[in-house]
This record gives C-alpha cells, sequence and structure tokens, in this order.
C-alpha cells in the first residue's frame, strides 16, 4: 500500500489549467443534509486553514445551490450519524483567479471518498458507523473501486482498528493530519464527500433515547455480503464452507454436529464476567458442546472472525466485541449479559443487528438481577462509570437506584455506573433463561425457506355486476396471475380484494384462494364499488395493488 501520492500519473500543467479553467464543479444527491452524497471535480484543501475550497469560475458547477442556506447547518453530514453538529462538511469559496496568489497545488489523482469515523476507538462503531457505510458507498459509486483513497477527515489517530479501514481498498487510507505533508493547498481530481446512510440500523440518543432506527432499510443479506466481502480480503474461509467443499455429504453431518462449538467473548479490562470458568462449564455440561473464550485483548481480530464464523452460539457482556456477530453463521445463537441496573430492552443495537430480516440469527438476552452478585467502581474515572465526582446525594440517589431512567446520550453517570459494573453470573437463572430461549429459537430450515421474491400485480383485473332484486346484487372480480408466479416455486398464493362503496371511507378486505369471486353479500344494486386486487405469497410477501377497477352494480 503506497502512502505517497504520485503526481507522475497526471499531468501536472493541465491538471492546473483545467484548475483554474473551469475552477470546481459539484453534484450531489439528496434533498437534505443528512441524505446528501456530494461528487466533486477539483475539490481543494488548504492545510493551514483546514478548509475545503471550491474554486468559482465560469465554467463551475453547485448544485445544489443553496446560497447561505449552505450553512443551515451544513452542506452534509460527513459521518453516518445523522445531523451530529460536530460532523458537517462545508467549504470555503474563491475566485478561480485567486490560484494566481496561492500556493502552487498538489494534485491528488485518485478517486477519493471523504468521510469522518464517528468512532474509531470502539469496535461497534467502526463496524456501524465507518466500515459498512463506505463499503456501500463505495458500491454506489462504481469510480470508488478497489483503488479509491479514502481520507478521514474526523481528525483522530490511526486508532486500535487501523486495519480494518485499510480492507476497505488497496490504497492506504489517509488522515486529517497527513494531509499538511502534500502542501498547502491540495487538490482532489474526482472525489465524494460523504457516507451513505442506507446501512445503519441504530441511532445513540443525542436527541431521544438510544435505539433502533425510525426506519431500518438493510437487510441481513447486505450485512453478510459485506461480512462476506471482508472475510475474503483477510483471508478467512468460512469453517463449514470449506468443508462443504473438501469432504463428502455423507460425513459432513457427523462431523458437524461433533465440531459445533460455543464462543464466550470476554473483556479483559472493564465490564468484566467474574466467573467465567464456571460460566463456561455450565456451557459446556448444557449443551454437550466444545466451548472456546475469545478476547480483543488476546487475539488478532482475523482470528477472532474466523472463530466466530464457525460457532453455533456467542455469549458475552453487553458490549462492542458483540458487533462481530455480523460474522456468524445463519441460524446461530446470540447471548448477551447485562449487568445489574441495566434494562437490556433500551440498549438493542446487537439485537437489532441480529434481528434484522434475513441476517437469521438467534437472540437471547439476561439481565443481572442479584444486587450482591455485581461489583461496582464508585471510584473510578467518570467516563469508566466513577460517581466519586458527584454530589453525595446524588452518589446516594443512583446507589439506591435499581433500574437506570431512559437518559441520553453519551455522558449520563448513572448509567455509565451501572454499565460498567463487573458481574457474577448466576448460573442457575442464566441456563433458565437459555433453555427458555431457546424454545423459540426457529429451524433454520424454516427459517431459510420463505422466498424474499414479492408477487407482481394481477394481471387483466375485471369485473362484471348484475342487480338481482331491487334490493340483491351480485359483483364478480376475477383476475390473471402476476407475470412473474410462472417461474417461483412458492408454498401458498392467496388474493386480497379490497372492496369499498364509493364515496364511503371504510372498505371490506377479503383473502381468496382462487382466481375469481362472485360477491353477493353486501352488494346494493345501483351502486358503484371501487375494487383493489392484490396477490400475497406464503401470508406476508404482499404484492401491489392493480389499478383501482370501478364497478357499478
Ligand atoms: N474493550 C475490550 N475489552 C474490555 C473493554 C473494552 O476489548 O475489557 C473494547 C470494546 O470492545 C470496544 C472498546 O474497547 O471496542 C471500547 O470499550 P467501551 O467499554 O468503551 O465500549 P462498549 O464496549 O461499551 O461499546
Amino acid at each position: 500500500q503506497s502512502q505517497e501520492i504520485s503526481q507522475a500519473r497526471i499531468d501536472y500543467h493541465v491538471a492546473l489549467q483545467a484548475l483554474q479553467d473551469h475552477g470546481t464543479r459539484m453534484v450531489c444527491t439528496g434533498k437534505m443534509h443528512t441524505d446528501r452524497i456530494c461528487r466533486f471535480d477539483y475539490l481543494c484543501y488548504c492545510s493551514e486553514a483546514e478548509e475545503f475550497v471550491f474554486f468559482h469560475s465560469n465554467s463551475s458547477v453547485m448544485l445544489p445551490n443553496l446560497g447561505s442556506r449552505r450553512f443551515q447547518p451544513a452542506l452534509l453530514d460527513l459521518s453516518s450519524v445523522e445531523d451530529h453538529n460536530t460532523q458537517y462538511f462545508n467549504f470555503l469559496e474563491l475566485p478561480a483567479a485567486a490560484l494566481k496568489f496561492m500556493p502552487k497545488p498538489v494534485f491528488v489523482p485518485d478517486v477519493t471518498l471523504i468521510l469522518n469515523r464517528f468512532n474509531p476507538d470502539n469496535l461497534m462503531h467502526v463496524f456501524h458507523d465507518d466500515l459498512l457505510p463506505a463499503f456501500y458507498t463505495m458500491k454506489q459509486y462504481t469510480d470508488l473501486d478497489d483503488e479509491a483513497r479514502l481520507v478521514f477527515m474526523e481528525g483522530w489517530g490511526e486508532g486500535p482498528h487501523f486495519d480494518l479501514y485499510r480492507l476497505l481498498s488497496t490504497k492506504q487510507p489517509l488522515l486529517k493530519e497527513q494531509l499538511r505533508n502534500f502542501g498547502k493547498l491540495m487538490c482532489f481530481t474526482k472525489s465524494y464527500v460523504g457516507l451513505s446512510k442506507m446501512t445503519t440500523w441504530y441511532q445513540y440518543g443525542f436527541v431521544q433515547p438510544q435505539g433502533p432506527k425510525a426506519n431500518i432499510l438493510v437487510s441481513g443479506n447486505e450485512i453478510r455480503q459485506f461480512a462476506r466481502a471482508l472475510m475474503e480480503k483477510m483471508n478467512i474461509t468460512r469453517v463449514e464452507e470449506a468443508e462443504r467443499d473438501g469432504g463428502s455429504v455423507v460425513d459432513e453431518k457427523q462431523r458437524d454436529k461433533k465440531d459445533e462449538y460455543i464462543v464466550v467473548f470476554s473483556r479483559s479490562t472493564t465490564r468484566l464476567i467474574l466467573n467465567e470458568a464456571e460460566l463456561i462449564m455450565a456451557l459446556a455440561q448444557e449443551f454437550q458442546m466444545r466451548v472456546v473464550t475469545v478476547s480483543l485483548e488476546e487475539q488478532s481480530f482475523p482470528s477472532i472472525v474466523q472463530v466466530i464464523s464457525g460457532a453455533s452460539m456467542v455469549v458475552s457482556m453487553h458490549g462492542a466485541q458483540l458487533i462481530t456477530s455480523l460474522f456468524l453463521p445463519r441460524g446461530a445463537v446470540v447471548v448477551e449479559l447485562f449487568p445489574f441496573a441495566v434494562n437490556p430492552e433500551q440498549y438493542t443495537p446487537y439485537k437489532t443487528l441480529t434481528s434484522l430480516p434475513g441476517m437469521d440469527l438467534h437472540y437471547i438476552s439476561w439481565r443481572n438481577t442479584k444486587e450482591e452478585n455485581t461489583i461496582t467502581h464508585p471510584d473510578r474515572p467518570w467516563e469508566q462509570g466513577g460517581i466519586a465526582h458527584l454530589e453525595k446525594e446524588e452518589q446516594q440517589r443512583i446507589l439506591a437506584s435499581k433500574d437506570v431512567p431512559r437518559h441520553l446520550c453519551c455522558r449520563n453517570p448513572e448509567w455509565l455506573f451501572r454499565i460498567y459494573q463487573d458481574t457474577l453470573v448466576d448460573i442457575p437463572s442464566f441456563l433458565e433463561v437459555l433453555k427458555e430461549g431457546m424454545k423459540t429459537k426457529p429451524s433454520l430450515k424454516k427459517a431459510k425457506l420463505p422466498t424474499t421474491v414479492h408477487p407482481g400485480r394481477v394481471r387483466e383485473p375485471q369485473c362484471q355486476t348484475s342487480v338481482q332484486t331491487t334490493n340483491e346484487a351480485k359483483l364478480t372480480v376475477s383476475w390473471q396471475i402476476p407475470w412473474n408466479l410462472k417461474y417461483l416455486k412458492v408454498r401458498e398464493v392467496k388474493y386480497e380484494v379490497w372492496i369499498q362503496e364509493q364515496g364511503e371511507n371504510t372498505y371490506m378486505p377479503y383473502i381468496l384462494p382462487q382466481q375469481n369471486y362472485t360477491f353477493s353479500e353486501n352488494i346494493k344494486p345501483f351502486t358503484t364499488y371501487l375494487v383493489w386486487v392484490r396477490c400475497i405469497f406464503n401470508k406476508n410477501l404482499l404484492g401491489p395493488f392493480a389499478d383501482v377497477l370501478m364497478c357499478r352494480t
């Protein structure tokens, strides 16, 4: 991975002339700063001022042209966290003529993706806020390929997980602090600024208490495609896949059963499981499986992913390490442990991940309800949950509370105090919760079966009517199967018909197995009915309604 930016690949004078003549050109997607990604030709960065610069000339383009609304509050979010006021992007403007009086620009020939990492010290944030969004932003713009250059503008150092960011492209990512090495003025020949938020599933509680995002747009399929791509880059093959390629079908079943194992993901500095050995013994006995432990402090990340990718179950304290659940095979179980006074329902980044449609993971949470089994750390620094700095009264209140009340991110002392407790896991209650939770685990075969192909519209919908007597009438509705059905094997095909009397605001819904039906109940003569028909596969895959039929009896 080369750190230098080669000036040889571009003709310097041609580039400089182009910048002087054409200035900067920007075209963006998105109506709002929160859903915007911008593409630039010749976006420049002045390292002295620490500002991006847009050069105006006769042929520069700025779309959207927001005028001063560009500062209300910003052009776009530079990280994937929505509307965070420390993550805004904007640029300064200058006439291209000013270039004559400025330091000679250095041109970056690579197609560049410019973004902020949100919290590169925390593994969950690394995946959720940066890696997944960057991966799919790069899929969205095909010139952001393997050779794209990533530039991280949040201003942090590499951080402990920089190797993961390196997997996104073959070029070394650049940090903000390194940009000054390229001179006072650098210009990105082609760049994209901002990240897609399409893959994020969790909001951290800046404006309302943390929880799943309101409108989740990602499914297990996209998460798993990403996981597979990353594993390939780390040179990991799933144990199951390696065996399937090599072994015969017959031994595979026996070996599979015998080789199943449980992973206990341990933390070695904070939020400890105090009786890990006992927990491991209990798991091994209960499931008759091997139990292996991993920890971020003791193994390389790829070796952890290797282990996780073949596991039947992961057991771990709540914490960022649980993001590795996205490497679990389908059908695996995630067991998340919560310290005393922390409600599992209110801290659900991993529950939400495992429950994404098509993720096919089974989630179980356990919570320590025995105060005698918790070890608190009131004297630690505040960011590790210490409360010694608080008023005596407030300390007393926190110590007496048995449930952390709903709170906003990120410095709530009661929350930090409770989440950084160590826990002696009560084995009987743990096994009870586990056994109970396993009862609702769907079998993988069932989970895999449902097709995710939706029905098309029903075709040629028609209605025929007849009047029987002064107060009786019939309405016959018929239609043809959706066009895609003839290419599909679908377990159950049904049709839904809605009938609404014109002018009324309620309708009668019917579910039918056949392609025509004569309605006579509640059908009045000399009345106009609006009729909608759609197809449903396997009970819950809804197709679109066909154009509404107007049927006059
Ligand atoms: N971490 C770890 N072992 C520990 C404590 C933390 O590996 O004993 C890692 C953790 O996985 C995360 C980072 O250090 O990537 C920050 O941990 P913190 O407790 O601040 O965050 P949380 O795990 O609660 O998200």
